[in-house]
């Protein structure tokens, strides 16, 4: 038994926006994002890798806010943070703020499997992906003329919080019965201060655990780390006896709303069942699991 979740974004694409070609852009780059972590899980390989080979499909889409194509922070520059956790060992890596590194799971899942740190930020994370061999890009490689527009929209808006958003992330169960997830963002549009979204934080935006399931969370990052949202969905199960569906939408739809944000989560528990909730117009999203079973959805 095997099943991979991922998402595009949550809150990103409104109803009105949304046109047929790019519809049919966010649904082939999902689509290819789901193989690739499908393929991974089909031929007996670990979750680990298996959401790590999705974020990456996604990071190297300019379509999506992370990698390639990230937001710009209120300076013009991409900066990027980005988790990976295995629910079978605990293990953690992440970083926050990095430039210029092609894809920032990478440099996260080498610092899961090469220090016994969790979290390394700037300049340290980048001095780390040059001594492991972590390949950079210039910066012209991640910069999109449809970001750059973005910026000078949330700069009019004076609000980053309103235009901008969009993270990718995956979860999934391998053969083993293991659990992963990994969670890669650009950030909320014109960001200042080196502010860090949720994504990075381990038990805010991305959490796995064997006991029971693995969350990756887009959306209001401020919202979502306090409510401490992938974490509040794995207690809920584990402390509670709560079912994934349950836990998820009191998190989503109870907590991170009630405190004003604007989010979504993917979710995926020990039997394979998957959650894709959110309490906003849209998630970017997929699923399939080994019968072939899963959709892919925007709305
Ligand atoms: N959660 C991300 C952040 O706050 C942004 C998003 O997913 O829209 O950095």
């Amino acid at each position: 038994m095997f099943t991979i979740a991922i998402h595009g974004g949550a809150c990103s694409v409104t109803r009105s926006e949304l046109t047929e070609e790019k519809e049919k852009q966010y649904r082939e780059g999902l689509e290819e994002a789901l193989t690739a972590g499908y393929n991974v899980l089909a031929r007996g390989g670990s979750a680990l890798d298996a959401v790590e080979q999705a974020v990456k499909s996604m990071e190297d889409n300019p379509l999506f806010n992370a990698g390639r194509g990230a937001n710009l922070t209120s300076e013009e520059k991409v900066e990027m943070d980005a988790a990976i956790m295995c629910g079978k060992t605990l293990k953690a890596g992440a970083v926050a703020n990095v430039r210029n590194i092609r894809n920032p799971i990478a440099l996260a899942r080498a610092i899961l499997e090469k220090t016994e740190n969790v979290l390394l930020d700037k300049d340290g994370a980048m001095a780390f992906a040059r001594d492991h061999g972590i390949p950079f890009e210039p910066d012209e490689y991640f910069v999109t003329e449809h970001r750059f527009q973005m910026l000078q929209e949330a700069k009019e808006e004076e609000e980053s919080n309103n235009v901008g958003k969009g993270t990718v992330g995956a979860v999934a169960l391998d053969q083993e019965g293991n659990l992963a997830v990994a969670t890669s963002t650009g950030g909320i549009a014109n960001k200042k201060y080196g502010r860090v979204g949720d994504s990075p934080i381990i038990g805010g935006g991305t959490y796995a655990n064997n006991r029971a399931c693995a969350i990756s969370c887009t959306g209001d990052g401020e919202y979502i780390m306090r409510a401490v949202a992938a974490h509040d969905v794995f207690c809920l199960m584990d402390y509670k006896g709560l079912s994934l569906r349950e836990a998820c939408e009191i998190v989503m739809k109870e907590k991170v709303k009630e405190l004003g944000g604007g989010a979504g989560l993917i979710a995926i528990d020990r039997s394979g069942q998957v959650e894709l909730v959110f309490n906003c117009e849209s998630m970017l999203r997929a699923w399939r699991n080994e019968r072939g079973e899963g959709e892919i959805a925007i709305l």
